[in-house]
């Protein structure tokens, strides 16, 4: 199985995608985690994105995309993935698309976790309280502005997951329990 975990920052992907990394044995990629170990590391790509990911931008598509391409010749893709945050853009998708077919594969579903817009700023306010503001992009500017760039470049990409057949939703401001559930039982579905 290869996945697409899809929604706005705040809906849970990273804490749906652990789920189902444990529970279907796939690799979970999360280009986020992976450019705060960039900017961590300082090397030349953590260099080039710190400054627009503080400010709750898009780091620039080919960058994402080199990324990307590296990340899924590792050896623990070979039994399936989950892409969390991955693609924002349709550039990022349609390169995905290619990547896939190069290697013989192709997406299995991308599952949307679906939540309102007030139920996002409320969570992240709550992370931003509890973290003492770990993620140097959990302020309220940044959660705005991170918003803003979701309904102007990522949500496009769920028409046009939608009109290649492979887009499911969920209700994500359900617990985190029921979540999981009702994602399993789209992925156990597909699998009959
Ligand atoms: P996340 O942890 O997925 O919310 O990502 C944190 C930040 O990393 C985002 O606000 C972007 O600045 C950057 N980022 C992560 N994934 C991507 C992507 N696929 N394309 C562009 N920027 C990304």
């Amino acid at each position: 199985m290869n996945l697409i975990l899809f929604g706005p920052p705040g809906a849970g992907k990273g804490t749906q995608a652990s789920r189902l990394k444990e529970r279907f044995g796939l690799a979970h990629i999360a280009t986020g985690d992976m450019l705060r170990a960039a900017v961590e590391a300082e090397s030349e790509l953590g260099k080039r994105a710190k400054a627009i990911m503080e400010r709750g931008e898009l780091v620039p598509d080919e960058l994402m995309i080199a990324l990307i391409a590296e990340r899924i010749e590792e050896p623990d893709c070979r039994s399936g993935f989950i892409l969390d945050g991955f693609p924002r853009t349709i550039p990022q998708a349609e390169a995905l698309e290619e990547l896939l077919a190069r290697k013989g594969l192709r997406l299995t579903a991308v599952i949307a976790l679906e939540v309102p817009d007030e139920v996002l700023s409320a969570r992240i306010e709550r992370r931003v309280q509890e973290s003492g503001g770990a993620r140097s992009d959990d302020t309220p500017e940044t959660l705005r502005r991170r918003i803003a760039v979701y309904h102007q470049q990522t949500a496009p990409l769920l028409d046009y997951y939608r009109r290649k057949g492979l887009l499911y939703t969920v209700d994500g401001t359900r617990s985190i329990d029921e979540v999981e559930r009702a994602v399993a039982a789209i992925l156990e579905g597909l699998h009959r």
